[in-house]
């Protein structure tokens, strides 16, 4: 289970990235500034942690030396064409950069190469007979293959990444859907609906009543 700290003030960025790796199977947080990133930093653990440079605060530099000597890999967010700061940030110890606007696929790519550079990537989620493989997306019961749409996958990996665990609906709507739950239960409600029946687990992903939901194993 690869835990990632995204740290960018544009919120727009930031869900972006944070959607984009959990479909991917991970499971991210978020900060947007440096203060509030060097907290959770240390009250939490992560694998990776995806840094913007110029943040409001203190800065992407010096939340760099709280990763370090926390022994967490980083790579830096840069804007398009500041080369100067790509140079200063592997210098100061950075694993990697991208620069902005970037496509998905190479965040992705870049993601998994330093995970496994620290071996730390975690491909295949397994629970009961079900195997979730997040680089392929694929999902199998019993060896069998299963077709999930995309929202239905991502909820499982999320179920999976949090066994045990009740989510409140408006985790697993902001965590899904992205954006604000205002009262989207039904959205949520009828997702988890169709996934327990479609993987057979009506006994193990239990209803909360008023709350939400949790993966019983
Ligand atoms: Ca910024």
């Amino acid at each position: 289970m690869n835990r990632i700290l995204i740290v960018e003030d544009e919120e727009a960025i930031s869900t972006l990235i944070r959607l984009n790796l959990a479909r991917a199977g991970y499971q991210c947080e978020t900060a947007f500034d440096g203060v509030e990133a060097a907290n959770l930093m240390q009250e939490r653990s992560y694998d990776l942690v995806l840094l913007d440079v110029m943040l409001p605060g203190i800065n992407g530099y010096e939340v760099l030396e709280y990763a370090k000597a926390l022994g967490i890999p980083v790579i830096f967010l840069t804007a398009m064409g500041e080369t100067e700061q790509k140079v200063k940030g592997l210098m100061a110890g950075a694993e990697d950069y991208i620069a902005k606007p970037f496509e998905l696929t190479e965040l992705l790519a870049r993601v998994t190469t330093v995970l496994r550079r620290y071996n730390k990537t975690t491909q295949h989620l397994r629970f009961l007979d079900i195997e979730i493989d997040t680089e392929a997306m694929t999902v199998t019961k019993g060896g069998e293959p299963v077709k999930l749409t995309h929202k239905e996958y991502d909820l499982l990996v999320l179920f999976a990444r949090n066994q045990n665990r009740t989510l409140y609906r408006e985790t697993i709507y902001e965590n899904v859907w992205g954006g604000e739950y205002s009262d989207r239960g039904r959205t949520v409600d009828l997702h988890v609906h169709r996934l327990k029946k479609k993987l057979d687990l009506e006994e193990h992903i239990v209803a909360m009543y008023k709350i939400g939901y949790r993966l019983e194993l």
